[in-house]
């Protein structure tokens, strides 16, 4: 038997809708400097990179190649750096990465942020 066409097509919006609210889920990214930086996650911008609490001898390795890695954070998150955050997660549960207060670095910065580097 069919389903309904009016079920199947709220079904359908409503997984629509999980997988925008999942893309839109802000999230840090641990990647090498050497291979794998920056990271390019479709239209999720990584702005600047902080250091793991640390680094270089950090237990924090790129999730592609398993070289030391850095945290990739999005606009917002540097925000939250800014405020004093120094605990961030990744896409999952698995773990979450302290970082150091040695201030976010913005690669290729060109819009004169006076904070840029802070
Ligand atoms: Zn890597």
């Amino acid at each position: 038997m069919a389903l309904d066409p009016e079920i199947e097509v709220k079904w359908k919006i409503e997984k629509e809708q999980t997988r925008d609210s999942l893309r839109e889920v802000k999230l840090a990214l641990c990647r090498c400097l050497e291979k794998h930086s920056p990271p390019n996650r479709g239209k999720h911008d990584y702005i600047g990179y902080v250091k793991p609490l640390g680094f270089p001898q950090s237990a924090v390795v790129c999730g592609r190649c398993g070289a030391q890695g850095v945290v990739w954070l999005d606009d917002d998150e540097v925000n939250l750096y800014r405020k004093g955050q120094r605990i961030f997660s990744g896409p999952n549960a698995f773990t979450k990465i302290k970082v150091d207060d040695n201030g976010v670095i913005i690669p290729n910065n060109q819009q004169g942020d006076k904070n840029a580097n802070t």
